[in-house]
């Protein structure tokens, strides 16, 4: 069996696909969002999901989360004694929802579609495909995220040709995609995004509001009261989430401390207010789209279908903005935090030929411009550093396109083929993607041509042959510098350093959380009130470390039961569901 896998910027999902359609898979705690976060606890091992997230307000430098957005990148953190880079955070998310699709469907897992935003470049696909293989997971398809949701929607399975737009606001991205459907294929026309502007962008406004109607300023109040502030957070999502269902909330103010005794000052929020204040955030979203549109040539008029994807989506604010821009209802009828790992799954199934579905064809665009450095000449000097594009961006994948350059010197042997991605016209401010040499150009004048092609497959993989069109030699390369990292041996490497990495065993994930959880609120209760708490906690520590496990999780439902109390609901309140 395949698994489709959404590995998001926050949360994280895994789906299969069933005779009825796809389903999602319940991770150790029962639930289908595995929040993307990895933590290293104090004895040293490793924690992902909720536990981490848990672990995280107490003890954020053992914790990592939002490393989606380096994927690719030459970047690591230190959590604890250990440095890991953002693949291999990632994949111990991957290893972790593995282990969960394991247990719930009884069988090995080692094979996963993984989806990733349509602007992805080489790197940053490359290196999801190495999370998945240290997770141990052969990737059998990259798939572009709007490219799954489309398919949750089942566009691809009525005949007619129309133009989709995929508007997804997650917690910390925007991305938009301009999708056509014709013939039985589904194509990315283009894509456009923000990568920092989302969800929280919403929370944090509002709680800034609410800090500067008590004289404080937010970015000021982080640093001197870091407490106050994340606990005001919390509530200010909550409060966010309530106005996405009705028309006012209720904000309590923490304390310094980050504590809401029973008599905590308490401010009503009205939506209109929330939605006065949050409107240039959304507002930002329309660049975006305008990009996409304008590089699809498409006016807001041609789009048929919208498809609200990401969580942030549910506010009344973003719907009703969408419909007034479109002049129509988006489609918002299947969670927008699981379309895109259904679609994955639907994927995942019809690689696996499965026969419930019919045969769908999927194309993507390449989403930056990919060329090759030249030199030009100006009154007979000449100058490098120009960007010669070769594939444009947001065409269709898989595509072959070439250029004809010629040398620059007379009696030039050798030719430097450097490759770059970008929208800049000189080559610096483009991404370096590699280069190779062609050697044994004829001797001759200045203007020996080199045809230099550009071949990008569905996977992202880039291969760029340059062949001198005299004497027909031709050299190939294919663009590997991402994939730094990516050789067997280095990959192996990679794995057994991972594997000494010791995680918890699955089944002890949720006394993990539920520890983790209950430090957290003792932490925010006030003094007289810790006693009960603690002893609470004592006794399932106890009824664990005896491994007695009728005990431990007797222990564990009467903790959770207290914690549920006290937490004000705040883990359970997405009842917009
Ligand atoms: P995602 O990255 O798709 O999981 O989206 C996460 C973002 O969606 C977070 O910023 C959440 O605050 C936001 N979100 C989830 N549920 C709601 C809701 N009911 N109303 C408003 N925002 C929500």
């Amino acid at each position: 069996m395949i698994i489709g896998i959404d590995l998001g910027t926050t949360n994280s999902l895994a789906a299969y696909l069933t005779a009825d359609g796809p389903r999602l898979i319940p991770n150790a705690l029962g639930e289908v969002l595995t929040p993307s976060m990895v933590g290293i606890d104090l004895d040293g091992q490793v924690l992902v999901g909720r536990g981490a997230r848990e672990f995280q307000v107490l003890h954020p430098d053992r914790c990592a989360a939002t490393f989606k957005r380096n994927m690719g990148a030459e970047w690591s953190t230190q959590l604890a004694d250990k440095t890991l880079t953002a693949v291999e955070l990632s994949s111990l998310v991957l290893k972790s929802l593995k282990a969960d699709a394991e247990a719930y469907l009884k069988q090995p897992i080692t094979e996963a579609v993984i989806t990733v935003p349509a602007y992805f470049n080489e790197l940053q696909r490359k290196a999801t495909m190495r999370a998945g293989k240290m997770a141990g997971l052969d990737v059998r398809r990259i798939l572009n995220e709007p490219t799954a949701a489309a398919i949750a929607y089942g566009v691809h399975e009525t005949d007619d040709e129309k133009i989709i737009v995929i508007y997804d606001l997650g917690g910390g991205t925007f991305d938009v995609s301009v999708l056509e459907r014709y013939e039985g294929t589904l194509e990315i026309r283009a894509s456009a995004g923000e990568i920092f502007l989302g969800g929280e962008d919403f929370t944090n406004t509002l709680a800034a509001r609410i800090l500067e109607q008590r004289g404080l300023v937010f970015e000021r109040a982080e640093i001197e009261q870091p407490l106050l502030v994340s606990r005001l957070r919390r509530e200010c999502e909550l409060a966010k989430r309530q106005l996405s269902r009705g028309e006012d909330a209720v904000v309590r103010i923490p304390t310094k401390t980050g504590d809401l005794p029973d008599d905590a000052p308490r401010i009503t929020v009205k939506r209109e207010e929330f939605e006065r204040w949050t409107e240039p955030i959304l507002s930002q979203t329309d660049g975006p789209l305008r990009r996409a549109l304008g590089d699809a040539r498409l006016k807001r008029q041609d789009v048929d279908e919208v498809i609200l994807v990401g969580g942030a989506t549910r506010m009344r604010a973003v719907k009703e903005r969408v419909a007034r821009l479109f002049e129509k209802e988006p489609r918002c009828s299947l969670n927008p935090e699981e379309v895109v790992a259904l679609g994955a799954a639907i994927q995942a199934g019809l690689i696996a030929r499965d026969a419930t579905l019919e045969d769908l064809v999927v194309t993507d665009v390449a989403p930056f411009t990919l060329g090759v450095e030249v030199t030009h000449q100006f009154g007979g000097e000449n100058r490098e550093g120009y960007f010669l594009p070769i594939i444009n961006r947001n065409t269709t994948i898989p595509v072959s396109r070439s250029k004809v350059v010629g040398t620059v010197r007379p009696n030039q042997t050798t030719i430097q083929v450097s490759l770059y991605q970008g929208e800049n016209r000189r080559v610096e401010g483009n991404l370096f993607l590699g280069e190779f040499e062609v050697e044994g150009i004829p001797r001759g004048p200045a203007g020996e041509s080199i045809e230099i092609r550009f071949t990008y497959d569905l996977n992202g993989v880039l291969e760029v042959d340059a062949t001198i069109v005299a004497t027909k030699k031709r050299v190939s390369f294919v663009v590997t510098k991402y994939a730094k990292g990516l050789s067997d041996r280095e990959i192996a490497k990679a794995i057994l350093q991972m594997q000494a990495l010791k995680t918890h065993p699955r089944d002890e994930t949720a006394n993990r959380y539920v520890l983790r959880w209950a430090e957290r609120v003792y932490r925010e209760l006030p003094l007289h009130e810790r006693q009960f708490l603690e002893r609470l906690i004592c006794g399932f520590e106890e009824a664990m470390e005896l491994h007695d496990q009728a005990a431990t999780e007797a222990n564990r439902e009467e903790l959770e039961r207290f914690l549920k109390q006290l937490d004000d609901g705040f883990e359970n309140s997405d009842e917009s569901f």
